[in-house]
């Protein structure tokens, strides 16, 4: 009797788990880093209330019931999930550099058992590009490496059906969209949102293509 692969199957996968992505999809030349980022809660009274939302180095930013977040910290390859005071007094000096007062009146009005935030975690590459586009099937490419030296993006063999959607670092609110976009029209044949350069530079394959050409001759 022929046993039944009940492992999930889809025609089409799309890889968007950030800085897990290429451990998922089985990349080794997809690097990405994580950028820890933590954010403030000021509650309501603490600091005088905001009308709009105050963006430049930072932000200040006026949220349900008067409380206001300011934020945020940028720490690379910093995986610690834990709130850390230091980051509060960095968010409200970076605050303070655009609201005059800002931080004398922080400084006065933090609560007993300090600051309440909450810490979460960018994905970046080296390029700070967006990972976006159809994944490459990393073993073929390698086993091809001698006639992919000069290899184009078109030319490396794609893994079928397997798209990656990651690494959208401080912008994933603006790029989302366009890489949802640009996946889908690639999908359905259909003409891209973006020029073929500007989506050649968000291939996910542009790191493994650098190390093909600069792979020396076996
Ligand atoms: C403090 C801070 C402030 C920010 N401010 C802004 C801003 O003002 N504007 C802006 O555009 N962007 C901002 N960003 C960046 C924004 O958060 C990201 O660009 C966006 O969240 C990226 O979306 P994503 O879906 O790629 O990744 P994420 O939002 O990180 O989502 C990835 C998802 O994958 C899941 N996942 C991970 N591993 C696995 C696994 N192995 N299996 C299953 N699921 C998995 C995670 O649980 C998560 O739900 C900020 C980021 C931080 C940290």
């Amino acid at each position: 009797m022929t046993r039944r692969d009940s492992s999930p199957r889809a025609p089409v996968v799309i890889v968007a788990s950030a800085h897990d992505a290429a451990r998922i999809a089985g990349l080794h030349h997809a690097a990405t880093r994580i950028v820890r980022g933590q954010l403030t809660l000021m509650p309501p009274g603490s600091i005088a209330a905001l009308a709009v939302p105050v963006i430049g180095e930072g932000y200040a930013v006026p949220i349900a019931n008067g409380t206001t977040l300011i934020g945020a910290t940028y720490e690379v390859d910093d995986d610690d999930p834990a709130i850390r005071p230091p980051g509060h007094i960095e968010n409200i000096e970076r605050v303070g550099t655009m609201l005059p007062g800002f931080a004398a009146a922080a400084d006065q009005a933090e609560p007993e058992g300090g600051w309440e935030g909450r810490v979460a975690f960018r994905c970046v590459t080296s390029d700070r590009i967006p990972m976006l586009g159809q994944l490459v099937d990393e073993t073929i490419a390698f086993s091809q490496a001698q006639q992919l030296r000069g290899a184009w993006p078109r030319d490396l063999p794609r893994a079928p059906g397997l798209f990656g959607a990651f690494a959208y670092g401080s912008r994933g609110l603006v790029w989302s969209t366009l890489g949802a976009e640009l996946i889908a029209s690639q999908l359905e044949g259909e003409p891209w949102p973006i020029e073929r350069e500007l989506a050649e530079a968000m291939d996910p394959a542009r790191y493994l293509l650098r190390v093909l050409r600069q792979r020396k001759a076996d």
